[in-house]
């Protein structure tokens, strides 16, 4: 069916109804009474859940954890999930991240590709079909999220408490088209120590991210030092400090990446740690940087930890330090491995603890997800692909294998579809976050596509 003309005519309020929902700073906060991942959570599923409302579909809110868009009728459902939460903004940005800039053929701002640019082009899809009187079988139903990006709770509600019906089939449309069919187990877990010492060391912001920043504060009489350390490095431009009464402030400039391509990032934490360990420093903080750089150091496959492994498929282990802070007399550090489909999580899990044994370190999980698995060859993943591949004419690209973790691993029969195109530039979780309206026309017309083959 060709639908262009409906999809020309949406795109500007498209375009304006992302923007708006991009506004709101639905980072999660503390709990409220009622808003159990704070006020702007809360509010973003307001927003979402009142678009579907104006589009005159049936919604649902389930105090706040997780909302209901749905349409049509139909014994059987076809399941979307996604988020309307974000992570925070981060350093590094030219436009407001905030602001739901559109100009120059883009829309700029956090969660404009994950997960709330996706979402509303979902409704908007929803909407065509639906105006045009299509005949589906299927209902639909987009299910949002609203604590995604720190530790899944709203979903751990929405299938436990909640207990809904569950779809036929779904998607989630927060990865990457075309479609993920396997995605790797996930272990977060906080590291903390208490410490007697006053010291000041911060990086990073989630579990999830690359930190793109760094600092700590040392005394002003290893200047000479810091400068003999800074000129070794293989990257001196990442180090600046500066020194006020006494005490020398060093910052530390990586770049920043989602955890599941940590690759493509430079963990400002690591490469502090790897500078502090040239230096002669003492104390608490010399115990920290040498435990740091004996499990962690600068390694991504964690060779450090002991727990360095991969699969048949190609899936290779990944360990990333998120954060590090020091509050209320403790130091932690915040870590999150991606683990190969084929491994238990509770095996990499258990390797950790042991490897941690005796060092004065607590372990906690904070966040444990086991691997996703549809196969290739499934009725799901073909129509999906044929979907994508008739819009787009993208024969090449081939189902993935991810180290990222989308709500589609929370149920089954549900595969990560979309939306980050091949020829997209991927600023989810970093700076300047942003999308292009041609490409946000393509990811129009494949779920319009894609909605309509899985639910006629
Ligand atoms: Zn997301």
């Amino acid at each position: 069916m060709d639908f262009t003309k409906e999809i020309k005519s949406v795109m500007e309020p498209l375009a304006k109804d992302i923007s708006a929902l991009c506004q709101i700073k639905s980072v999660e906060g503390e709990a409220k009474p009622g808003m159990p991942f704070g006020e702007e959570p809360a509010k973003a599923l307001h927003a979402a859940l009142e678009l579907g409302e104006k589009m005159g579909f049936r919604t649902e809110n389930f105090d706040n954890y997780v909302g209901h868009i749905e349409m049509g009728e139909g014994e059987e459902m076809v399941g979307i999930l996604g988020h309307v939460d974000v992570v925070p903004a981060g350093d590094g940005w030219d436009f407001d991240p905030w602001g739901g800039v559109i100009a120059d053929g883009k829309i700029y701002g956090r969660g404009t590709l994950d997960d709330k640019g996706p979402l509303v082009t979902c409704l908007y899809a929803m909407k065509i079909l639906r105006d045009a009187g299509v005949p589906l079988k299927r209902r639909i139903r987009v299910i949002l999220g609203t604590n995604e990006e720190t530790n899944w709770g709203c979903m751990d509600y929405y299938l436990h408490q909640v207990k809904p019906e569950l779809p036929t089939v779904a998607f989630s449309p927060d990865s990457q088209f075309p479609l993920t069919y396997a995605e790797m187990g996930m272990l977060q877990y906080t590291l903390s120590k208490s410490i007697t010492e006053k010291m000041h060391i911060a990086g990073g912001s989630a579990f999830n991210s690359v930190p793109s920043s760094a600092e700590v504060v040392l005394s002003a009489d290893l200047e000479e030092a810091l400068k003999a350390a800074m000129a070794e490095s293989e990257d001196p431009a990442m180090f600046a400090y500066e020194i006020e009464n006494n005490e020398l402030k060093l910052t530390v400039k990586g770049v920043g990446a989602h955890a599941a391509h940590l690759q493509e990032g430079k963990n400002a934490i690591s490469h502090m740690m790897e500078l502090l360990s040239r230096m002669p420093i003492g104390g608490t903080l010399k115990e920290v940087v040498d435990f740091y750089n004996q499990h962690f150091g600068t390694c991504l496959f964690g060779e450090k930890m002991g727990i360095a492994t991969e699969d048949e498929d190609g899936g290779k282990l990944t360990l990333n330090i998120g954060k590090v802070f020091v509050k209320d007399g403790s130091l932690t550090f915040w870590c999150d491995s991606r683990i190969p489909v084929r491994i238990p999580v509770e095996e990499i899990e258990e390797k950790v603890k042991e490897k941690l044994q005796g060092t004065g370190y607590s372990f906690a999980v904070a966040s444990k997800e086991n691997s996703l698995y549809v196969p290739k060859d499934s009725k799901l993943v073909s129509t999906l692909m044929e979907a994508y591949r008739t819009v787009t004419g993208d024969r090449e690209s081939q189902p993935m294998y991810s180290g990222g973790a989308t709500y589609s691993r929370t149920i089954n029969n549900c595969v990560a579809f979309g939306c980050l195109l091949p020829d997209q530039i991927d600023t989810m979780h970093q700076a300047n976050e942003c999308l292009a309206l041609k490409h946000l026309e393509v990811w129009l017309q494949v779920m319009v596509e894609a909605i309509y083959q899985l639910a006629k």
